[in-house]
């Protein structure tokens, strides 16, 4: 450690924040993800708490000629926020939010996790779209997408980005929005952490709650998919306000009846963007689709709404496998794989889901975001999840089987980057998520980081 600490100064860098090395016995916490099977040991971890660290932190790996991971949240289940022998820029000690109520903007630092963000902002009865778990990281979650329950009337998380404060990987720390480095934001809209390390997210803010109708009735899988079917007719008529996923799992706990624990079932889990109470009562068909085993509806607080999924995924020592592809449409043949592909999960704690588009999402040209086409239906989604390592073949293959299965209702191949296994497919499938927007990346990856100093993640290499 000392030696890095002789480098900064060598450099005349100032560094305020945690340097752990393999010797620190933080080391091991420190280096620690989501995910249990990631298993990875950084030459160091640069724990910073200002811009001026991340800077010093870029400076420091530029000079020793290291790659670098950026850690956010963590969340990431290929585990691209840590790295073998490169310098991890972990972020966690930057979680700050401040909110401009009448402007409706947020400023939120890069390690922030989306439950400080939705306490924050909903102080002021606004929001801005996240994710379904309050402890994923705002920063990976948004570069890649970012797909919430707010996506009907407010898009994706990237289509609420106005800007970003970003250290680039000449240790240069600059600003982008609409009028200043409009290509880097442009980038910066699902492009993932190829560009920089952003320090500071620039959000559009939205009235919000604070009560929001949520519907959960679940149904039993053996009872058959007829509401599922049902449950894709409503959508195409109300998609617009109703951000939906059918996820399947297994019943248990004393919410269920004990008769159900340990059968397959699916909620078909809504959030209606309005009146609560016209979101109750528009919701309500979906309760009546058949004998339901449970139902967790309600109107509720918004911020409860984001934290209701995070008992199915809590952090710990699970071990997962995660892959998503869009669908063009979804049909009763699809729907019909989907429940066969829940029946045979080998874990418990697997989780598989259909994930409705439509409304605010979908009116997103293709070119406006590096994200790219809109055009997709749905997308669906096999998250293995389990704990010991001596089924981690079943499981990876269940996702994987069940991924590649469904390829011919997929929507021109293309992936949610943020789901993606352990990386292996990543050089395919960035090329064809991101269609024609694929050189215009590698046109401001080369500008930006001609390097590749930043290349865990979706990477999108650099001209030679
Ligand atoms: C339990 C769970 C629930 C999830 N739910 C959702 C969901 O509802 N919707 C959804 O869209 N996705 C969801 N995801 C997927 C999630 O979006 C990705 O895992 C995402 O990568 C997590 O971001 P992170 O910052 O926590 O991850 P990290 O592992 O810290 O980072 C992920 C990637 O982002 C880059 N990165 C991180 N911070 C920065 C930064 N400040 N600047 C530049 N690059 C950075 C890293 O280099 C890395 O490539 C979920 C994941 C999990 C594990």
């Amino acid at each position: 450690m000392n030696d890095y600490r002789k480098s900064l100064d060598r450099l005349s860098l100032e560094f305020d924040g945690e340097m752990i090395g393999p010797e620190d016995p933080r080391f091991d916490g420190a280096r620690g993800v989501w995910n249990a099977m990631i298993d990875r040991h950084p030459a160091l971890i640069a724990q910073c708490r200002h811009a001026g660290d991340v800077q010093a932190a870029v400076k420091l790996a530029a000079a020793r000629d290291l790659p670098i991971a950026i850690r956010g949240g963590g969340h990431n289940v290929a585990g691209h926020g840590v790295c073998d022998g490169g310098v991890v820029i972990d972020l966690s000690l930057m979680r700050a939010v401040t909110v401009d109520a009448s402007a409706q903007v947020a400023k939120v630092q890069g390690g922030a996790l989306w439950r400080d963000v939705d306490a924050a902002t909903q102080k002021h009865g606004l929001a801005t779209p996240g994710g379904l778990i309050s402890d994923t990281g705002v920063a990976g979650l948004t570069l890649s997408g970012g797909i919430g329950w707010l996506r009907a009337q407010h898009g994706l998380a990237i289509d609420n980005l106005l800007g970003a404060d970003v250290v680039t990987a000449d240790g240069r720390l600059i600003h982008t929005s609409a009028d200043e480095n409009p290509e880097l934001l442009w980038a910066l809209q699902g492009g993932g952490g190829n560009f920089g390390v952003v320090v500071q997210f620039e959000f559009a803010l939205h009235p919000i709650g604070p009560e929001v109708m949520f519907a959960a009735p679940i149904y039993l899988v053996e009872d058959g998919p007829e509401p599922i079917r049902a449950w894709r007719n409503f959508l195409a008529k109300h998609g617009d306000r109703v951000a939906s996923l059918c996820e399947f799992s297994t019943a248990g706990g004393e919410d269920f009846p004990e008769e159900h624990w340990g059968s397959r079932v699916f909620t078909l889990a809504c959030v209606y963007n309005g009146d609560a109470a016209e979101g109750e009562a528009l919701l309500q068909p979906l309760r009546e689709l058949g004998a339901m085993s449970a139902d967790f509806s309600g109107r509720m607080n918004y911020c409860d709404v984001q934290q209701l999924f995070d008992t199915l995924m809590p952090a710990g020592d699970f071990r997962c496998y995660w892959k998503a592809r869009y669908l063009t449409e979804l049909t009763d043949e699809m729907i019909d794989l989907a429940m066969a592909n829940a029946l045979a999960a080998p874990s418990d704690n697997s989780l598989s889901s259909l994930w409705n588009f439509g409304g605010a999402t979908a009116a997103v040209a293709a070119d406006a975001t590096a994200f790219g086409d809109r055009s997709m239906g749905w997308m669906y989604s096999l998250d293995s999840v389990w704990t010991d390592p001596g089924d981690d073949a079943a499981n990876i293959a269940w996702s994987r089987d069940g991924w590649s299965n469904y390829e011919e209702f997929g929507h021109h191949g293309r992936a949610y980057l943020n789901f993606p296994g352990h990386g292996e497919d990543n050089a395919a499938l960035t090329r064809t998520s991101f269609g024609p927007n694929y050189q215009r990346l590698v046109e401001i990856k080369t500008r930006y980081d001609p390097k590749n100093r930043f290349r865990f993640n979706q990477n999108i290499a650099p001209k030679a």
